[in-house]
């Protein structure tokens, strides 16, 4: 097994060196080890909290539950491992963009740059009227919902919620990145969050980029559209690749 996979790393590093512009689409297996919980698997948190309708009726009450479960333990979080190899894999050009489903901010802790996050940032929010954005340190929290010091209206938390429209731009600059790319890495994702879900297979099916996928378990993707699937947590996987590079 282990030859299986160092011949499997061995590939992918070749892939990766003849790649003109390789793009990194990341997700919740990324940020496991930062302590962050996997999007669907909030304990004690009721998914239709970040249901659009649902904080149209009540806004103060998803951002109670938003405080409550997301602004305790997001703002702490550090970047573990795979962020930092990451990060020096694209100080080293060999990857060039990141696009994110998380909604944390790790990559950006981590030093990378051209990160877009397509499905919104913890520590933004948007004003549903005027749609203003504001860093949420910049915004009070004394009375809920928090409003809008420009016009008066609700400010929403600027993550994609369901049956919400995209964000905007960063969507479109993710896509656009993924239109760039002549190779991408999947890592840690298995493809749920959708929209988003959908940009590798863009990405394969009209721009003919080769996939590379870092999952612990197969996804949607893997018989798809996977090219070279590394069976291994995000670390591992790119500690190995990174080794294989510098080899030469
Ligand atoms: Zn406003």
């Amino acid at each position: 097994m282990e030859n299986e996979i160092l011949s499997l790393i061995d590939e992918a590093a070749r892939l990766i060196k003849q790649s003109k512009y390789v793009v990194a689409f990341t997700g919740a297996g990324m940020s496991v080890d930062s302590g962050l919980p996997l999007y669907n698997h909030w304990n004690n948190f009721d998914p239709h909290i970040l249901d659009i309708n649902y904080f149209r009726q009540n806004p103060a009450e998803v951002w109670q539950e938003f405080k409550k479960s997301f602004l305790t333990i997001y703002p702490q979080a550090k970047p573990n491992r795979a962020h930092l190899l990451l990060k020096e894999m694209q100080d080293q050009r060999l990857i060039r963009g990141i696009i994110s489903v998380n909604i944390d901010d790790l990559h950006q802790k981590a030093g990378s740059t051209n990160v877009h996050n397509v499905c919104g940032q913890i520590n933004g929010s948007v004003c549903q009227n005027c749609a203003h954005k504001f860093n949420i340190q910049e915004i009070s929290f004394e009375h809920l919902p928090p409003t809008c010091s420009e016009c008066g209206g609700i400010l929403k938390p600027d993550i994609l919620f369901w049956g919400d429209l995209v964000p905007d731009p960063e969507y479109k600059l993710g896509m656009k990145e993924a239109n760039r790319a002549k190779l991408m890495i999947i890592i840690g994702t298995s493809g749920t969050i959708m929209p988003a879900g959908v940009i590798p297979m863009f990405a394969k099916y009209r721009r003919h980029v080769s996939i590379i996928e870092i999952n612990i378990q197969p996804t949607v993707y893997t018989s798809q559209i996977t090219d070279i699937f590394i069976p291994l947590p995000a670390a591992e996987a790119l500690s190995l690749l990174k080794q294989h590079l510098l080899e030469g």
